[in-house]
């Protein structure tokens, strides 16, 4: 193997990092505080609610109200120490106590399901939809009526922006309104992306954000928590600062977390804010490579916007065979390996998971024939024109 391997997605650092992580030091705020973590989540929150809506948008809540009640033009941005710990804290304000029943898509990586079992419920899983892989509107619906006929209504649904790929916001968010259940909105793969005009992070009662290595940006290790409201952030840090009382000493009346991001790794998130949207960019550009790529094979579908509604930030490009035909993905993955190029298959579902084997499942098997014949591409922003063209040499050597 004489080529560097190409990773699906790699760390890609913008150049002023170091700038903040340098001021951090001259300043010796190496804590979970400072100024870094206050810029950061300004940063963030200029990023994700641009201050005001386009005219167009306001014509699109007065045609559809429900898009718009209970969502304020202005949230709030908490900075952890990483996504799943954002989904932790978001159940517990959304109320989740041990033996509640929490509906989750899926389709997912682990962590959305995980906090779930931290607190002592029972994660409930529902299908995908074809058209985004994401949280299916009906198998949601017949999830929440037969857990309610069963005696007991779903405390939160957990949707996930899955790739990337915005989930369908208003199906989802009109069952979510009808039977009144909070949406935590996993956005860990979506930071960049959009559904009508508007960012995705923004549309849950509460939305997650992930800075992990692999993520869209990353701060090495890290996480956000959105809500609309300014008592929600300050009772999401409050219990991510081990649920401190206000008193001189050391008091508590709740059991708190060690869940703030550091002045450290928030300087790096605010080097990667500024190249963001540069990046977006080259991950869509690795994405109309693949579709031309796979232009002419029948058989295969590179995951899309289903409409020009929806702006996908392809975080990995996903594509996925026809279920039976001749086109394998795990032998394209194979022979991507021969040359060091990493490709992998989709998330396996949770209810497929060992760990989850007994937890309640709705759906008719969209997420399991992903599973089976879907494969992610390397997609990093960092990806130049040498690597791209060892990418498009060997997927056209495989389609000989
Ligand atoms: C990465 C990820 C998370 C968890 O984020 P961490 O920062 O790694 O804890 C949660 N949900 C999804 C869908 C993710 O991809």
């Amino acid at each position: 193997m004489s080529y560097p391997k190409i990773y699906l997605s790699s760390p890609h650092m913008g150049g002023n990092e170091r700038k903040y992580i340098d001021e951090a030091f001259e300043q010796n705020w190496i804590a979970p505080l400072g100024p870094n973590v206050n810029g950061f989540e300004q940063d963030l929150k200029n990023y994700l609610f641009p201050g005001h809506f386009s005219s167009r948008m306001e014509k699109e809540y007065e045609r559809n109200p429900s898009f718009r009640r209970g969502q304020g033009e202005v949230g709030e941005v908490a900075a952890l120490s990483s996504g799943t710990a954002a989904l932790h804290l978001a159940l517990i304000l959304c109320g989740v106590e041990r033996g509640d029943e929490v509906l989750c898509q899926s389709l997912t990586f682990a962590a959305s399901a995980n906090p779930i079992v931290y607190l002592g419920a029972t994660p409930v899983f529902v299908d995908s939809e074809e058209d985004t892989l994401n949280i299916s509107p009906e198998f949601l619906e017949e999830a929440i009526k037969d857990r309610i006929q069963k005696g007991k209504k779903p405390k939160a649904i957990i949707a996930v922006h899955l790739y990337g790929m915005p989930y369908k916001v208003e199906e989802i968010h009109a069952i979510a309104e009808k039977y009144e259940i909070p949406v935590i909105e996993d956005s860990a793969e979506a930071l960049g992306s959009s559904y009508k005009g508007r960012k995705c992070g923004t549309f849950g009662e509460f939305s997650i954000l992930s800075f992990n290595g692999n993520k869209i940006i990353t701060t090495s290790g890290g996480g956000a928590l959105v809500s609309k409201d300014p008592k929600m952030k300050e009772r999401a840090i409050f219990l991510a600062t081990q649920a401190r009382d206000a008193a001189p000493h050391y008091q508590h009346s709740e059991i708190g977390y060690n869940y703030r991001m550091s002045n450290i790794c928030a300087g790096i998130g605010r080097g990667q804010m500024e190249v963001l949207d540069a990046h977006v960019a080259k991950r869509r550009e690795m994405n109309k490579l693949y579709l031309e790529l796979f232009s002419t094979v029948k058989e295969v579908t590179v995951l899309n916007e289903p409409e020009n509604t929806y702006f996908c930030n392809h975080w990995l490009t996903v594509i996925k065979a026809e279920d039976g035909g001749t086109f394998k993905t795990n032998d394209l993955r194979l022979f991507l390996e021969e040359v060091n190029i990493e490709s992998r298959p989709l998330w396996k579902p949770m209810h497929l998971q060992p760990v989850f084997k007994n937890a309640p499942f709705y759906g008719n098997g969209v997420a399991e024939a992903a599973f089976k014949n879907g494969l992610c591409l390397p997609s990093g922003s960092n990806l130049g024109e040498e690597e791209r063209s060892r990418i498009s040499s060997a997927i056209l050597k495989f389609l000989q």
